[in-house]
């Protein structure tokens, strides 16, 4: 298991360096952008710890580019006045997030469960039913009939899909595919998951979107329909 850590703050590079040798894992450090950016498109590691605020390159200018080449897990380290960072890094497509400061004993846990997910499913293709989406390509299909997504309706089906059998609250919907600060009408997210399922269910006889009254939406696949 490799982990390359971007982290230009010597105390916790060092840190977190010394405690996941101990557990085994093998570790690169990069203490700039400029050495991450390098490194994370140029070797290929099993998670990427990837701070944000860094000298040369920010962290989510590096996600970017990963994220065009490759599907490397990444965890990223935010401070805890950058709520946005999160909502950034996510939509940039980090796969987690650790908000400085934090113990090792939950990098390790996070590190765990994201190369546990790794191993059990492909992180470019997604399928539910006979639904396919194509998360490098931004494109999706039922039934092989392709979906005509705006870029709104593609992340809020990514986001749906990417936690599929879980129900996201309008709020967290919200932080995934608008930002934090987008003034909190659940309407937004309504209409867009109203326009969404005129595409994705309307036209087909399964259903896949589904409303939890009072809780939020879930997407997967039910038997019997509904
Ligand atoms: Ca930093």
């Amino acid at each position: 298991m490799k982990i390359l850590i971007v982290e230009d703050e010597p105390k916790t590079a060092s840190y977190l360096h010394r405690g996941l040798i101990e557990q085994g894992y093998a570790v690169d450090i990069a203490a700039n952008g400029h050495d991450g950016r390098h490194m994370a498109l140029e070797y290929d590691y099993d998670v990427i710890v990837l701070d944000i605020m860094l000298p040369g390159i920010d962290g989510l200018s590096i996600l970017r580019e990963l994220r065009t080449v490759k599907q490397t897990p990444v965890i990223m380290l935010t401070a805890r006045d950058r709520i946005d960072d999160r909502v950034l890094g996510l939509q940039a497509g980090a796969d987690d997030y650790l908000v400085k400061p934090f113990s090792f004993h939950e990098l390790l846990a996070r590190l765990q469960a994201l190369t546990r997910r790794g191993r059990n499913s492909p992180v470019s293709q997604l399928r539910i039913g006979d639904l396919e989406i194509d998360l490098f390509a931004r494109k999706a299909w039922r039934g092989g009939q392709r979906l005509d997504l705006t870029a709104k309706e593609f992340a809020l089906l990514a986001a749906l899909a990417r936690r599929q059998g879980d129900i996201l609250s309008k709020t967290v919907i919200a932080e995934l595919v608008w930002d934090v600060n987008f003034d909190s009408d659940a309407n937004v997210v309504e209409v867009a998951v109203r326009r969404l399922r005129g595409k994705l269910d309307d036209p087909f006889k399964q259903k896949l979107l589904h409303t939890i009254r009072g809780m939020g939406y879930v997407l997967e696949l039910r038997n019997g329909g509904d």
